[in-house]
């Protein structure tokens, strides 16, 4: 079978990327392993699918280079995606930090992505083992279990390791590999963080635990902190967990609002009411006796001394975390690295060295933050190679 341009992976960015050549008049075959295309949208958003974020900018990304992001980004703008969300039925609701989710759910996205491919002209080949991917002449052949597949250009769209439920492989990386690319180191991003042995059995005291933290310490965030029994997870984690590193501690602020002499003074007049008791209403009861046992410090707030009450506030606005590691690509949103952005072209994610490759979507060393980003991402580098593959 021979097309003009061949997508390996129907995920969101090759679903798009088919949509946007196909609409060119590009012969255009989509190849998946998996029975089902856009697996991963459908999970997304926990089935709300948070599709884009209204706020996107470059600072929203993790890239060794980056300025990689910011012509696709400009060519390709929330507003776009909308526009062809709500022209093919798919309500839309924006919610705090400029997040848009979809309220008819996930599903409705990944069969928006599937008819545009098709009713462009796009053929979606799923169920389809990828073989052996070699150059011929000036295209390329991909051999699959119902023979070879050959295309003009290649587009990589197989995204990272993350998930593997959801048919996640290392596929992609490999083959960038063997095509020539570069890949950066790959670890597992947007994940948990798990409990050093020094605050194990704390995590496990207050799992299910929830509140709003600053964390400092890999990078200065403030959001969503949740206790689990294996460690700290949330919004504010999930996002740290892209910029941590093994060895490196956290430091939690419980009380983002206030400062050490505001929590002093809170507490100097708090008068013959239990210390514990006295912050209750500032901080969930449970993380209140919690700290305060950790901290040694018992009755009325009254009875404080002044460095009692000091290290009392400085327990709860830099309390040290210490994780013993990030949890694995099995619960990680997705995976930080991927192939080398220095190799590809900014304006049309083609391989600088390997003419009519291109490579978008998770697969590059490209990861947004928590709140959309990642599926914009997937979107703006699929319509930059949509453009000329
Ligand atoms: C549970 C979960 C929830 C998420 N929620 C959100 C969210 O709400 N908002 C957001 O922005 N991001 C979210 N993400 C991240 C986002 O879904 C991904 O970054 C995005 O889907 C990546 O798109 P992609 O096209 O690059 O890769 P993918 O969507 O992963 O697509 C890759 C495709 O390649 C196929 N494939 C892989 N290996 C092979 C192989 N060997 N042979 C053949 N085919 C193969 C896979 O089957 C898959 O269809 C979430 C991720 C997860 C895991």
């Amino acid at each position: 079978m021979g097309f003009d341009v061949v997508i390996l992976g129907a995920g969101a960015s090759g679903l798009a990327c088919a949509a946007a050549c196909a609409a060119r008049g590009r012969a255009v075959a989509v190849l998946d392993h998996g029975q089902k295309a856009a697996r991963k949208v459908l999970a997304s958003g926990g089935g709300r699918c948070n599709v884009t974020n209204m706020a996107v900018s470059a600072a929203d990304y993790r890239c060794a280079n980056p300025h990689f992001v910011k012509s696709a980004l400009a060519r390709f703008t929330p507003h776009d995606l909308l526009g062809r969300l709500h022209r093919a039925g798919v309500a839309t609701a924006e919610e705090d930090g400029g997040k848009v989710f979809c309220p008819g759910g996930a599903a409705g996205v990944a069969r928006f992505l599937v008819e545009n491919a098709r009713q462009a002209g796009a053929r979606l080949l799923l169920g389809t083992a990828i073989g052996d991917v070699r150059r011929q002449g000036e295209g390329f052949v991909v051999d699959t279990g119902a023979g070879p597949v050959t295309g003009r250009s290649l587009v990589l769209a197989l995204g990272g390791r993350s998930w593997p439920g959801l048919g996640a492989t290392e596929r992609g990386y490999d083959l960038a590999k063997r095509l020539g690319l570069a890949v950066t180191t790959l670890c597992p991003g947007l994940a948990p963080l798990l409990a050093g042995p020094d605050t194990a059995a704390l995590c496990r005291e207050l799992a299910g635990v929830s509140l709003l933290v600053g964390l400092s310490g890999p990078a200065q965030l403030r959001g969503d902190l949740l206790f689990t029994h294996k460690g700290l997870s949330g919004p504010v984690v999930l996002d740290a967990s892209l910029f941590w590193r093994e060895g490196q501690a956290l430091s939690l602020d419980f009380l983002p609002g206030l400062d050490i002499a505001a929590i002093e003074e809170r507490l100097a007049a708090a008068g013959r009411h239990d210390v514990k008791n006295a912050l209750t209403g500032l901080l969930p009861k449970r993380l209140a006796g919690a700290l305060c046992a950790r901290l040694g410090i018992t009755g009325p707030a009254a009875g404080l001394s002044a460095a009692s009450r000091r290290a009392l506030a400085e327990g709860l606005t830099a309390f040290p975390f210490a994780p013993a590691r990030a949890a694995g690509y099995d619960k990680a949103e997705v995976t930080l690295g991927g192939v080398d952005t220095r190799g590809i072209s900014s304006k049309t994610m083609e391989a600088a060295a390997v003419p009519g490759l291109f490579v978008i979507g998770e697969l590059l060393d490209v990861t947004g933050r928590l709140g959309g980003f990642n599926l914009h991402w997937a979107f703006a580098s699929a319509a930059a190679a949509g453009e000329c593959a």
